[in-house]
């Protein structure tokens, strides 16, 4: 889905109180009840105000009528998930306009935004649903109460867990984002001036490389993490130009890791799994694409399990436990994340063949470009120049 902020600055004060009536009436209903969003809006024109407003937001995408139903009601859609989100970003001045579209997985769209002093971000919206309709079925048990707005449920999870682990992990001193703010399924970080690994075709030494990425993965693991997605699409890498003092110029390689809600604790019950398959993950790609091949095995899960927390390393995996994730959300993020893995091993092993290190989405991308190139709201504010100086938007608890 791609995200279109044209009518965003249309929308009036009103608009987005009653947008913010359905999000908040989702929380317990699959469908809100007219009668319910006039009662959370709390217009001050009353039942015509709302119904214009509705009728106003439905237009345009953010809300859909459910015509099936007993009764007659509203829906928040992804786009109404994005507005609002965008909106609270807009409200605490983390973006200001939003650019290009410069990633698109199937679980999220990463977009280059701008703040009000103009400096670029990423802003990284999570669509978890939009696979994984089909797991949330098959999930019932998990997922009980939730399953028309598990999407939203579940692609916010994602985004907090997310975001939670940026902010620990660059506390730590880890090369990760700077993560700046986090809405809904949302998260503003700052942009990586770096291309994915996926994209290099050669380096000067896969070796030097190779080393810096395991010993990365391995002070992880002393703190008690595993990546669980440790690949070369989530590994950027940054090239430093230095000088020496005799004035000869090389270039140092410096990775950026990135992509976080699949991250799991060195005490999960399948942590040795997922440390191997990372590990693996590297090598195998190395050997392909660089015809490099360690000549140590390992590393050995059970070697890192005795450095977690050693000399009183910081437990990060504890540290966001401690950020107000409960195990139900956790145990609900890996379940709709599990269904994820299985259908992206499906995609790879159908792509292996013809890994000629061509970007995947190029296809996708091109066509992306030419909608982006026609996008009037680049670089334009978001919001009404009124709205702008206006409120701020609650952001409800999950
Ligand atoms: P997904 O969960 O869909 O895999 P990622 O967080 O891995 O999303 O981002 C997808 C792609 O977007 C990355 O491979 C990278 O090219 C780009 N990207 C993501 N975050 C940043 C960032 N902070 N700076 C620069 N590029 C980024
Ligand atoms: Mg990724």
């Amino acid at each position: 889905m791609k995200l279109d902020t044209r009518a965003m600055r249309h929308l009036a004060a009103e608009d987005w109180k009653v947008l913010t009536a359905v999000e908040q009436g989702s929380k317990n209903h699959e469908i809100v009840p007219t009668p319910l969003i006039e009662k959370l809006a709390r217009l001050r024109g009353g039942a015509s105000g709302v119904h214009k407003s509705i009728s106003a937001l439905a237009k345009v995408g953010l809300i859909a009528r459910v015509k099936e139903a007993k009764y007659d009601g509203y829906r928040l859609t992804y786009g109404g998930l994005d507005y609002l989100a965008l909106h609270t970003h807009a409200s605490r001045k983390a973006v200001y306009s939003v650019g290009n579209r410069i990633g698109v997985g199937k679980e999220s769209d990463i977009m280059v935004v701008a703040d009000h002093s103009g400096k670029q971000c990423v802003l990284k919206i999570h669509r978890l649903g939009r696979i994984s309709f089909r797991t949330v079925k098959s999930n019932r048990d998990y997922l009980k109460n939730r399953n028309a707005q598990s999407w939203m449920y579940l692609s916010r999870l994602a985004a907090m867990k997310e975001y939670a682990f940026m902010n620990a992990l660059h506390e730590e001193g880890f090369p990760v984002p700077v993560p700046i703010a986090q809405s809904r399924h949302t998260i503003v970080m700052s942009l990586v001036d770096a291309f994915p690994l996926r994209q290099i075709s050669d380096v000067p030494d896969p070796a030097s490389l190779y080393a810096d990425l395991i010993s990365l993965l391995l002070r992880l693991a002393s703190h008690g993490l595993i990546h669980g997605d440790y690949n070369e699409f989530n590994i950027l890498v940054k090239e430093i130009k230095t000088t020496a003092e005799d004035g000869t110029e090389s270039i140092k390689l410096e990775p950026v890791i990135i992509d976080f809600p699949q991250m799991v604790s060195m005490e999960h019950v399948n942590a040795e799994m997922y440390f191997d398959r990372d590990v693996n993950c590297i090598k195998r790609f190395f050997t392909r694409r660089f015809h490099f091949t360690p000549t140590q095995p390992g590393p050995f899960f059970k070697d890192a399990k005795k450095t977690v927390g050693k000399g009183g390393l910081k437990r990060l995996d504890a540290t966001v436990e401690a950020s107000g994730f409960t195990k139900k959300m956790l145990k609900d993020l890996e379940a709709a994340i599990k269904d994820k893995e299985g259908d992206k091993e499906g995609r790879e092993g159908a792509n292996d063949e013809e890994d000629d290190g061509e970007y995947d989405e190029d296809e996708d991308d091109e066509e992306d470009s030419e909608e982006d190139g026609d996008d009037e709201t680049n670089g334009q504010p978001l919001l009404s120049d009124e709205l702008s100086k206006g409120l701020l938007q609650d952001e409800p608890s999950i």
